[in-house]
């Protein structure tokens, strides 16, 4: 049976196609594993067109070259577009990620924010301005870098897109998105809620497809200039190789296995809410998910009793329910991977709950919220990345242990540190290697600060100015006030 869902089809130049060589692949509804709809499948032929319409829309068009406040407008006009289809778009990415609705509704309303928080950031962007003696005033102005291409991963697609799509064309720059495969539908969605605000042909283009086939065409193509890439970190390493010959500019926001630090002194029920959220929230598909605990000796057995009851109390189930509170894994592929760490982690550790498909869901990708202690640094559920509801607990015994276990992994994403010795928080939190740490706190974004990862999580920043850092170029202009020096060669 297939659901009524419009076919997933391109968009370039402003306009619906199929693909040029009539390619198509299906998408999967993850709660059932039936078949949604069929999506356009985009290959070399399709990324030439696209870029080709990105290129005319900025060597040419008028985006680059209008008056900011203008193009801040259309991304406004955006936000509000996507605010009144919210509810429609949030049940899209339901049925096509199995995120919960609740989650969903969140997300949707997020992506929307993005716009609206670029739009104003773009028109507040400063440059530097310095006197340089008497006789000189230097400063500097950002320009767009170009083409960008925008490869982006399934989980929050939507949400994720966004926070690439509004920064970039807030810049100037045009775009060609290559959303994942796995989770195509509201990458058309955001298409044409953008075709309704009326930009101009090309400077916002999709292309549905594989990795192989549509993101590295993308990739190497010298029409385009700079790639954001959010994914893996191996498809990471993949696409900076590839695009070497066209040096292309890259921001890289890859994976992460992030440490939650939880010491005695923590406010223990507060740290319990964010621990369980932190891990089991948008299916545990969350790149700056906690997935390590590491609880002090003195706490560490009550801790861990306290998050392993709340895990076997997350409620799983359909998605499409307001109170559920995980739902099915994106893909049947997905799921074998995140089924078969549970299966090390039973190895590896202690299971304290979860760690089965709920008696009740015989269909689709649905696991338990699952917790094992006990874990060792050195077991593969401590250093893998497994993003799916797998949270694993480990004790220490002192600060210094504590950190060197929060550090003991190739990723660097998030951290999470629970203490109410704030000076000793602070001072945990600066010694982890990593791009971003919360302190007595869940992952509540602040959309200015800087957000990526170190080690293996990635390379560069995004959010506020440090987006526009990316998207832009600077030029600097020196400009001479007086009658300074000049050599006179040759006279
Ligand atoms: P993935 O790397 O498999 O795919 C991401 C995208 O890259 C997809 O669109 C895919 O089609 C494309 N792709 C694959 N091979 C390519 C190639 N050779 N050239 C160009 N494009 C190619 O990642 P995924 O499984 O979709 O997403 C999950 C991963 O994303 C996790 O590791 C997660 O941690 C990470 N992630 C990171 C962040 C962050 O901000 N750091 C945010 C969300 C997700």
């Amino acid at each position: 049976m297939t659901d009524p869902v419009k076919q997933p089809l391109h968009y370039i130049d402003g306009e619906f196609r199929s693909g040029i060589e009539g390619h198509a692949f299906e998408t999967l509804n993850p709660s059932t594993n039936r078949v949604i709809t069929e999506v356009a499948e985009g290959r070399e032929a399709d990324i030439d067109a696209a870029v080709a319409a990105a290129r005319r829309a900025f060597d040419e068009g008028p985006w680059p070259r209008m008056p900011v406040k203008e193009r801040a407008g259309y991304l406004t006009r955006i936000a509000e577009i996507m605010e009144s289809s919210g509810d429609e778009v949030a049940q899209l990415e339901v049925m096509d990620t199995g995120l919960p609705i609740k989650q969903a509704k969140g997300q949707a309303a997020r992506a929307a924010q993005n716009f609206r928080f670029f739009a104003r950031m773009i028109q507040d962007l400063g440059g530097e301005a310095h006197r340089f003696g008497a006789e000189f005033l230097n400063y500097t102005i950002h320009k767009p870098v170009g083409v960008a291409g925008l490869i982006t991963p399934w989980n929050t697609p939507l949400m994720l897109e966004s926070w690439k799509i509004a920064p970039c064309l807030a810049s100037g720059c045009t775009a060609v998105l290559k959303p994942a495969e796995w989770s195509p539908i509201t990458a058309s969605k955001l298409a044409e809620l953008i075709a309704e605000a009326d930009l101009p042909p090309g400077v916002f283009n999709v292309v549905h497809g594989f990795g192989e086939s549509a993101g590295a065409p993308l990739v190497t193509h010298p029409g385009v200039d700079l790639i954001s890439f959010t994914g893996e970190t191996t498809t990471g390493k993949t696409i900076i190789r590839n695009g070497a010959d066209t040096l292309k500019r890259n921001s890289m926001e890859l994976g992460g296995k992030s440490p939650v630090v939880v010491f005695a002194d923590a406010d223990l029920d507060r740290a319990v809410d964010a621990a369980v959220f932190g891990v089991y929230s948008l299916n545990g598909e969350r790149c700056t998910a906690g997935s390590r605990l590491l609880v002090e000796d003195s706490i560490y057995d009550d801790f861990v009793a306290a998050a392993g009851q709340r895990a076997t109390g997350v409620r799983v189930g359909d998605p499409t329910d307001m109170s559920t509170e995980l739902g099915p894994l994106i893909h049947p592929e997905h799921y074998e991977r995140v089924v078969g760490y549970v299966e090390s982690g039973k190895q590896e550790g202690r299971l304290i709950a979860g760690g089965e498909r709920p008696g009740d869901l015989p269909d689709g990708n649905f696991l338990e919220a699952t917790l094992f202690a006990d874990v060792d640094r050195t077991a593969r559920v401590f250093q893998e990345e497994i993003f799916g509801p797998v949270l694993v607990a480990t004790r220490f015994s002192s600060t210094e242990e504590a950190i060197e276990l929060a550090n003991d992994v190739r990723y660097g994403l998030a951290g999470y540190v629970w203490s109410e010795d704030l000076t000793k928080a602070h001072n945990v939190a600066q010694s982890i290697d990593t791009g971003m740490v919360w302190i007595n706190s869940q992952n509540v974004r602040d959309l200015r600060m800087p957000f990526g990862g170190v080690k293996e999580s990635g390379m560069g920043r995004e959010g506020g100015h440090y987006s526009f850092e990316f998207y832009c170029e600077l030029e600097t202009i020196h400009v001479a006030l007086g009658k300074h020096h000049i050599p006179r060669f040759g006279a």
